[in-house]
């Protein structure tokens, strides 16, 4: 941190504790230059990005239009609100967690398509058809293969576990 004194950039903290019942962390900083000795408060910045789309115009995060989304996808699928709110809840989190003050629409797409991809295929695809617009047929044909393949190996490993109960009762 910058020295707000004389500039200079190297300063050292000097103490750290918490204050504001956790929320905040107060440092007592000295300038290594000047000597002066100066406070800081760190506060974790909790505030959901703003977003940019595809036309470069700034909207707000809305969490209703995300849940919609996701909801619109999940269209009579055997999936429960309950799993549909931690995803959003998940969603908002990772969010939060990038630290940026603005994040592209295409990102929040990814990370719908990567919770609809573990809650539920069929929404997973059609999501992804919707948002991805794939380039061709065979790219969207090579998604779908790839689930397939994961359907299969689960599967398998089901099948192995069963074997495996088997043989301990032998
Ligand atoms: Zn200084």
């Amino acid at each position: 941190m910058r020295c707000p004194f004389c500039s200079e950039e190297d300063t050292k903290v000097i103490d750290s504790r918490l204050v504001a019942e956790g929320e905040q962390i107060r440092r007592r900083r000295e300038c290594q230059s000047c000597t002066e000795r100066f406070t800081t408060y760190e506060t974790a910045e909790l505030l959901l990005p703003k977003i940019i789309k595809q036309n470069d115009v700034r909207q707000p995060f809305d969490e209703n239009k995300l849940r919609g989304g996701i909801l619109r996808a999940l269209e009579k699928r055997p999936v429960s609100v309950e799993q549909i709110e931690t995803a959003v809840s998940h969603i908002k989190h990772e969010l939060m967690a990038t630290g940026e003050r603005e994040v592209s629409a295409i990102r929040v797409g990814e990370a719908v398509m990567q919770h609809l991809r573990a809650l539920d295929h069929v929404a997973y695809v059609r999501f992804a058809s919707v948002y991805r617009s794939f380039q061709d047929l065979n790219e969207f044909r090579e998604e779908i293969d790839k689930l397939s393949a994961e359907d299969v190996a689960g599967l398998n490993a089901e099948s192995g576990a069963d074997q495996s109960a088997e043989a301990s009762v032998d």
